[in-house]
């Protein structure tokens, strides 16, 4: 069976812009979201209109501050500081990547974890992972929110997460091992010096693959019944008009009849990662109202 991330997310971004409209109608303001992006990548400027329209979407207010290429640390340090500052702002992020002159980790370590509805700054990450009140990393966030809403528990599960950058295999094997209904599993956290994947995936109830590379999960590596997450987005050469299509990272031609369930890239944790951001910045909204 499919997990069909376009569908859940849509079903929640209805759910969020009933309760944004709700806020409205009692005479509360809007939530206001801003994304902030440096120079010009491609993929980076679809996720950012990608944000800001399904922000829009829903009643949140967003707004995008762009900066060229060459903008310096400082200034966008001086930025972060506004916005942290601003309170018409309930949350913003700095779309990533960043340009190499540029430190990630200084930006997150700069954001007020209040409004980081990335989830990545260290504040948060460090919450989150002691199980306390958190805006929890987004696409972990949306993936445990597609398994919940496919009545696919987690409790007493082998998962395995492959790959660990710190914003999707981290935070996702940190989610997992919580103690609460939606965490409770076993996880294994493998990666590049993993030296039996294969036999550690053969071992999984659920493999939430996320490294960036076409075919990495192969039918032989996934027993029958197993759950797949593809997270992966990888572009592969192809004869269409755009000269290019998406895929994950799993072998989903060959998954698909051996899982009982799995995600298609694209529409499936792609969407949900979006949906995540739209609550994060609501929760972020509330937890500001609550302190005005
Ligand atoms: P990353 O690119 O920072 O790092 C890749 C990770 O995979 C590393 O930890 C590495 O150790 C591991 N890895 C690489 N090859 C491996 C192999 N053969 N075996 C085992 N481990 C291996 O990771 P990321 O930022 O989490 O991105 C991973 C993929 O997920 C990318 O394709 C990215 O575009 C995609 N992504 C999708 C979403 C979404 O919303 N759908 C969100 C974030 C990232």
């Amino acid at each position: 069976m499919i997990l069909d991330g376009r569908h859940i997310a849509s079903v929640i971004r209805e759910e969020l812009s009933q309760e944004i409209g709700r806020i409205v109608a009692d005479g509360g303001r809007a939530p206001s979201l801003a994304v902030v992006i440096v120079g010009h990548n491609p993929a980076s400027e679809t996720y950012v209109r990608n944000k800001i329209r399904a922000c829009e979407e829903v009643g949140i207010q967003a707004q995008k501050i762009a900066f060229d290429e060459d903008v310096t640390e400082d200034v966008l340090l001086q930025q972060i500081d506004i916005l942290n500052q601003d309170p018409s702002i309930d949350g913003f992020l700095v779309q990533l990547p960043l340009p190499e002159h540029i430190s990630e980790q200084k930006i997150a370590e700069r954001i007020d974890y209040r409004k980081d509805v990335d989830g990545l700054c260290p504040e948060n990450v460090g919450r989150t992972m002691l199980g306390m009140p958190s805006i929890m990393s987004a696409t972990p966030k949306g993936i445990r929110e597609l398994l919940k809403r496919y009545d696919i528990p987690t409790e007493g599960k082998r998962v395995v997460v492959i790959g660990r950058s710190n914003i999707v295999g981290k935070p996702m094997a940190m989610l997992l091992i919580q103690k609460n209904l939606l965490g409770n599993a076993t996880v294994t956290l493998c990666h590049t010096k993993t030296p039996n994947l294969k036999e550690v995936c053969l071992e999984a109830d659920i493999i939430i693959v996320a490294v960036g590379q076409p075919c990495t999960l192969t039918e032989d590596m996934v027993r029958t019944g197993c759950v797949v997450v593809d997270v992966g987005i990888n572009r592969v050469n192809d004869q269409s008009d755009k000269g290019y299509r998406l895929c994950g990272d799993a072998d989903f031609e060959k998954l698909k009849d051996k899982c009982s369930y799995i995600s298609p890239v694209p529409g499936g944790v792609g969407p949900m990662t979006i949906a995540s951001l739209l609550q994060n910045t609501l929760q972020a909204y509330k937890f500001r109202i609550t302190k005005d």
